[in-house]
């Protein structure tokens, strides 16, 4: 049987994996770390005396690829879904609270109402905003949104973190607009999900168990150095000092980040820009009430999640927030006032342990330029295809992202060849 040879064990490779399993082939999944998961991955913080996410993540439910994705993993419910797409917000400048609700249905009439908009932002901004549907691929999303009074501040700047990982003055139209449609225009697409258990518990070990059930071979401390290409396919890999010859109806999918890819193919390009998350874990004695998820504007703080004794901060393009490079003692003493004043809680009230986890390569950096450049999916070897966040997917660098690119993969290699000799089939098409 033919052997596909998935690289990198992140959700994109993951994806890969599970899909390819499913197609017939045997698959073999080479992965540089000691444990799946690539940044979407759970791990036992020492300082923190608990299991912790490398950065929140945020899933909604209209994400298909990540459904099918656990659906394959025979894990459909891994991720709990919110009841409704409500988004509480609380602005610390002014104190202002205010909900982003958006209605179920086809017909986004949500702004109408203001109630489920956010304070001070009238109907016309929303309005303003329908250019985004037909961007340029120029185009960033306040040149398209056109953003009035506070809507860029109060709505724009945190649709545009959360998704693009930048702020909207820099980040793409076209990549914003693909998740609007896909998820944010319909309250039943755009549930948020959580992991309660945590992102591995959720993303990762059902993939990991299933690929085992499959008897899919999964290779841990294995990093892949080159490829071997000989007569116009790939031959070999060099993993970790050995050399692993693959047999004619052998396929590759490489599931690494950009600079990972550009190294082992350079005819890839991938962009190697790279925006950070910057996220504070707090943890306390007990858990406090607040919302699952809790918006911030006007603070550095951007975003809040609760889980039982543990209270996460995110800060995506850290680079592009003012104040994020201070000291680690400094830095998590503000963002815990902000937290304190955030979530309402007694002054007194100190965390038993606070950690900062910056990840300085948390995406790729999603303007306009590096969007459309994206690597694409095909490559010129038969059997040599590309996956991760950053191939040209049409989507922004996600989790789904992740989850559709590995899809994508297995698709374009097709069902193993079952003859001698003949290279496995690569689907035409651009690998969106
Ligand atoms: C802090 C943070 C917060 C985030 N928040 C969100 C969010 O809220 N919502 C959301 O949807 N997305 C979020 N993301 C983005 C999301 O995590 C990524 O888009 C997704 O995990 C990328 O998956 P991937 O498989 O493409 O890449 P990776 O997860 O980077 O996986 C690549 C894997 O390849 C391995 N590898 C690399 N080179 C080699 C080699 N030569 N040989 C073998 N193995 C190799 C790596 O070790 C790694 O395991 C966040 C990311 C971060 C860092």
């Amino acid at each position: 049987m033919a052997t596909a040879h998935v690289v990198g064990a992140g959700v994109a490779g993951l994806s890969a994996a599970l899909a390819l399993a499913e197609s017939g082939w045997r698959v073999t999944v080479w992965e540089m770390a000691r444990q799946a998961g690539g940044r979407c991955r759970s791990y036992d913080d020492a300082r923190l005396g608990c299991r912790i996410d490398n950065g929140n993540h945020l899933v909604l439910s209209g994400n298909r690829s990540t459904l099918a994705y656990l659906a394959r993993a025979g894990a459909p419910h891994a991720l709990r879904m919110a009841p409704e797409a409500r988004f509480p917000f609380v602005d610390l400048a002014s104190g202002e609270r205010w909900e982003v609700h958006i209605n179920d249905g086809p017909l986004p009439w949500w702004p109408i109402v203001p109630s489920r908009r956010p304070a001070g932002v009238g109907l016309g901004a929303f309005v303003a905003a329908l250019p985004l549907l037909w961007a340029g691929e120029h185009a960033t999303i306040a040149e398209a949104v056109r953003p009035r009074g506070p809507a860029l501040a109060r709505f724009w700047e945190p649709m545009s973190l959360a998704v693009m990982n930048l702020p909207p003055t820099l980040a793409s139209a076209r990549l914003m607009r693909a998740t609007v449609i896909e998820a944010w225009r319909d309250g039943r697409l755009c549930r948020p999900m959580f992991a309660p258990h945590g992102l591995g518990a959720a993303l990762v070990e059902p993939a990991l168990a299933a690929l085992r059930r499959a008897g899919a071979d999964v290779r841990f401390g294995a990093q892949v150095k080159a490829l071997r290409v000989e007569g116009g396919r790939v031959a070999g890999l060099h993993v970790a000092g050995e050399a692993v010859p693959l047999g004619p109806d052998d396929a590759v999918v490489l599931a690494v980040p950009p600079q990972r890819v550009n190294a082992l193919w350079p005819d890839a390009r991938a962009p190697e820009e790279a925006s950070s998350i910057l996220n504070a874990h707090f943890r306390l004695a007990a858990p406090v009430a607040g919302p699952p998820l809790l918006g911030v504007t006007g603070a550095r703080t951007q975003w809040i999640f609760l889980k039982d004794e543990l209270i996460s901060l995110t800060i995506s393009a850290a680079g592009f927030v003012e104040g994020t490079d201070a000291e680690e003692e400094a830095l998590l003493d503000a963002l815990w006032a902000e937290t304190r004043a955030a979530l309402g809680l007694p002054e007194n009230l100190r965390p038993l342990a606070a950690r900062l986890v910056h990840e300085r390569r948390a995406t790729f950096l999603q303007t306009p330029a590096n969007a459309a450049r994206r690597a694409q999916a095909l490559t010129a070897l038969p059997n040599l295809v590309l996956a991760g966040d950053h191939i040209d997917t049409g989507l922004p660098a996600t989790i789904e992202g992740a989850a559709r690119s590995g899809e994508t993969a297995a698709r374009l290699l097709g069902t193993p060849a079952r003859s001698n000799g003949a290279a496995p089939r690569a689907a035409s098409g651009s690998g969106r």
